[in-house]
């Protein structure tokens, strides 16, 4: 397994790009770990399949290098590169069987048959075709077919990384959790290197120890569910992550306090920001205490969602959700208080932070 780096990544699909927006991807400049499990989060069209193709070299780049290990890979193909890729829809021969559909990719690297047979068995009872294993592919149903691709993606051990696009599309709801959980359980049990796109952000946070945010072109933010929860680096990862997302209200920025229309909240840190910037203070529905204390807020509806309630409300002239649990009482002259630590200030749209 490898450790990837993405070296200052450009890339323009059409000829002659002259502003930001002519790249898919604008500047893409990390490491990723060895043996992590990272998972590549954002919107259609903010990139996601482009930077997986440029990992695993189905794309090259139009600027910038990619390394594994720190050897320069570049220009290598992907086979040269040794990895293994799963697609949104089934890559898999239909004439072979199930069992030869996944001992196939072993066979042709030379590995043992007793060996083959172990693993493929193994991955055969984590797909849940175990019973299938003579079957012809052809006879199969869609989401059968596609974990075949899952189980031909998971059979080698010897891969510098597996990339995962979409895979589990057009699985069931039940298999999906079992498919990922299983997924996760082998990630520890072998260590790969692995990098699964979605625009799924359950799908994200249960399987990733850490989340690649993207949003037009770049990366705006890696880190764990809590840090991409807790410390949203953008205002859009706030948004985008959570459910209803991070509340973001226009401020004026004082030294220690912020300014929401004619209310003034106090803060724990002095944010420094460049003169003129736009601010914005980020806080979490989950973090605002409703009641009867504080500065008062207009409560237009409440959503019941099962064990929460999610309040609709206006405050100093801005729309705000808050989450309350289902047996709150809303008082009808209701009021709010911001948890200090929960308060997140934005100067330009990006988070300005406490040290
Ligand atoms: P989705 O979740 O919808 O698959 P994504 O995040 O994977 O989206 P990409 O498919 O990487 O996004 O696309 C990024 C941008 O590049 C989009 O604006 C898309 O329209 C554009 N794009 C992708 N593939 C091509 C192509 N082959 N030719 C031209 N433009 C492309």
């Amino acid at each position: 397994m490898a450790r990837i780096t993405l070296d200052h990544i450009r890339h323009a699909y059409g000829p002659n790009p002259k502003s930001d927006t002519d790249y898919a991807l604008r500047e893409v400049d990390h490491e990723w770990r060895d043996g992590g499990a990272y998972a590549l989060l954002g919107p259609s069209g903010c990139g996601k399949t482009t930077l997986l193709n440029i990992i695993s070299g189905l794309l090259q780049p139009s600027h910038g290098r990619i390394l594994f290990d720190g050897n320069d890979v570049t220009n290598l193909s992907t086979q040269a590169r040794n990895i293994a890729q799963v697609f949104q829809f089934p890559v898999i021969y239909d004439t072979m069987t199930v069992y030869d559909n996944l001992a196939f990719p072993l066979r042709n690297r030379g590995v043992a048959e007793p060996e083959v047979d172990r693993r493929v068995r193994d991955i055969l009872e984590m797909i849940d075709l175990g019973g299938m294993a003579k079957r012809k592919a052809q006879g199969l149903t869609a989401d059968q077919k596609q974990k075949i691709s899952l189980g031909r993606g998971l059979v080698r051990n010897d891969v510098n990384a597996i990339l995962f696009d979409e895979p589990l599309t057009v699985i069931d709801p039940h298999m999906k959790w079992v498919l990922r959980s299983q997924l996760k359980r082998l990630h520890k049990q072998f260590g790969f290197t692995m990098v699964y796109v979605t625009h799924d952000q359950t799908e994200a946070l249960t399987f990733a120890d850490k989340v690649v945010v993207m949003y037009e072109g770049e990366i705006v933010q890696i880190g764990t569910p809590a840090e991409l929860f807790e410390r949203p680096s953008h205002t859009f990862v706030g948004y985008f992550i959570g459910s209803p997302g991070m509340n973001v209200l226009p401020v004026q920025l004082q030294s220690n306090a912020v300014r929401i229309g004619n209310e003034t909240l106090s803060l724990d840190y002095a944010p420094q920001t460049a003169a003129g910037a736009k601010t914005e203070l980020g806080i979490r529905p989950e973090f605002i205490n409703l009641g009867r204390e504080g500065m008062p807020v207009t409560v237009n509806r409440v959503e019941d969602i099962g064990r929460q309630k999610v309040v609709r409300a206006t405050f100093a002239g801005q729309p705000i959700a808050i989450v309350v649990t289902e047996d709150s009482e809303i008082p009808t002259d209701a009021r709010v208080t911001f948890d200090p630590a929960a308060i997140n200030i934005y100067a330009n749209s990006w988070r300005v932070g406490r040290e």
